[in-house]
């Protein structure tokens, strides 16, 4: 049996795994554009538009600002993804301070605009969307075919790897004996010592080399 075979087989394996750990990357999931106004009782009330009207007027009194929520999923495995799991959203709210001038920020807990958008949340049923807006989630769904072929492709490009370096190695190899071939027949032609090319021509028969006592 081929020895990289086995070895890539047995390397493949903590590599897939450290491919896990290393490679985790977000991935926007979703992104929702939403509106806040003032109620009559001072409170907020958030809503969310679609995208083709975000860029319309608004039909709705006192304007409080405009938000932006997106999912994001943490995903990790290498090349697929293998495990994934849910991030709390960030939301990014622009309000309208005056007029031709926003804000920018990120909602802490307790807000009136956290408050507004979660209600708004609750309202529309939307698990997921709900589950990221309360903190995202903790556990971490596993799809064990993809952690299967991450071994196993990682175990493809491991052997090819260590075959191109094999090959490599072999023809440097051959290479290098048949150049030795080439020089120890020329010195042999020229009466010289095979390993040092000390001239041996004109001396006694010796049975070793006088220069360097290698076997002639
Ligand atoms: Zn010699």
């Amino acid at each position: 049996m081929d020895i990289a075979f086995i070895t890539t087989l047995i390397l493949a394996v903590p590599v897939a795994l450290l491919a896990n750990m290393v490679a985790e990357r977000a991935t926007l999931v979703a992104e929702y554009h939403g509106r806040m106004v003032t109620k009559d009782d001072g409170t907020l009330s958030a809503f969310l538009v679609d995208p083709e009207h975000s860029g319309a007027g608004w039909a709705q009194p006192n304007p409080y600002g405009e938000f932006t929520l997106r999912v994001k999923h943490s995903e990790v495995g290498f090349p697929l993804t293998a495990q994934r799991r849910l991030l709390p959203i960030r939301a990014d709210i622009n309000v309208f301070v005056h007029p031709n001038r926003t804000t920018a920020h990120a909602m802490a807990e307790g807000e009136p605009e956290r408050v507004a958008i979660a209600d708004y949340l609750v309202q529309r049923g939307d698990a997921q969307l709900l589950q990221a807006w309360e903190g995202g989630s903790q556990e971490r769904q596993r799809t064990w075919l993809a952690v299967v072929m991450n071994i196993l492709l990682w175990w493809v490009a491991l052997y090819v790897a260590a075959s191109v370096v094999i090959g490599a190695a072999r023809i440097v190899w051959a290479f290098m004996i048949r150049r030795k071939r080439v020089r120890d027949t020329k010195y042999k032609q020229m009466g010289r010592c095979v390993s040092c090319g000390y001239d041996l021509r004109g001396l006694e028969f010796t049975a070793r080399c006088p220069e360097c006592g290698a076997l002639v």
